[in-house]
């Protein structure tokens, strides 16, 4: 028997990832113990130029990715937004993945909650669910919608906790409920500035190798 939709999902975490840290990564991975099956990709976007001035170039955004998910065979890089000169536009990429997977396999966006209520700034937002679901997760400071733009567009949407309905090809908004970490891109940036160690908030490898590189004014080791 062929694998079911929910089993042979794909799972698109989007970000800068300037750098990777263990809030994307503890996502990943309790998105993978509910996904057993499901690819796990996790998908650097296009930097502006102005912003990669100050962070990381994408072969460094890359090479810290490759670092953090070393011995975790079910999450993978996916660099199809960094190989296109277009914009990192989410509707662009759910069009091209669909393209080549077809219209049965579930693809899901996952997309923290600070992230959903700025939606309406995006491309075409509202056709995302016509191409995939949506996994919400929470983060800390951050609240569910309950007026506005957002939260009308989601009073029109299946919306799940994750787990409790079986997964569909697009469509369904998830909740993922995990214990949230409340960790950020800027706050390590701003700790290696500050000259202050950002160890234990991502991978020892990560915290090593953005050292070495002197990556966000870091000292070498
Ligand atoms: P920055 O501080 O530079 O804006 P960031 O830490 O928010 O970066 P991104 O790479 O921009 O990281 O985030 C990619 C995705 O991961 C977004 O959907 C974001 O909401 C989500 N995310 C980032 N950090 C966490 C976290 N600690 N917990 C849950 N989701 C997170």
């Amino acid at each position: 028997m062929g694998k079911s939709v929910a089993e042979s999902a794909i799972v698109l975490l989007g970000g800068t990832f300037d750098p990777v840290h263990n809030g994307h990564l503890r996502v990943a991975m309790e998105l993978a113990d509910a996904l057993p099956e499901a690819q796990i990709r996790l998908l650097p976007c296009q930097q502006p130029v102005h912003k990669a001035a100050t962070g990381a170039d994408q072969h460094q955004r890359v090479a810290m990715l490759q670092l953090a998910i070393t011995g975790e065979p079910q999450l993978l890089i996916d660099q199809q937004e960094l190989q296109r000169q277009t914009p990192s536009y989410t509707v662009l990429t759910l069009e091209a993945m669909r393209q080549q997977v077809g219209n049965e396999r579930s693809l899901c966006w996952v997309i923290g909650m600070d992230s959903l209520l700025s939606l309406p700034r995006w491309h075409r937002w509202q056709e995302l669910l016509e191409l995939a679901n949506l996994i919400v997760v929470a983060r800390p400071g951050w609240e569910w919608p309950s007026q506005g733009e957002v939260a009308e567009w989601l009073h029109g949407c299946a919306v799940h906790d994750m787990g409790a309905v079986p997964l569909a090809a697009h469509g369904q908004v998830l909740r993922l409920t995990m214990p949230t970490l409340d960790i950020s891109a800027t706050y390590i940036r701003n700790l290696i500035r500050l000259r202050r160690s950002a160890r234990f908030l991502l991978p020892d490898a990560v915290w090593s190798y953005l050292q070495q590189q002197r990556l966000y004014g870091a000292e070498p080791m």
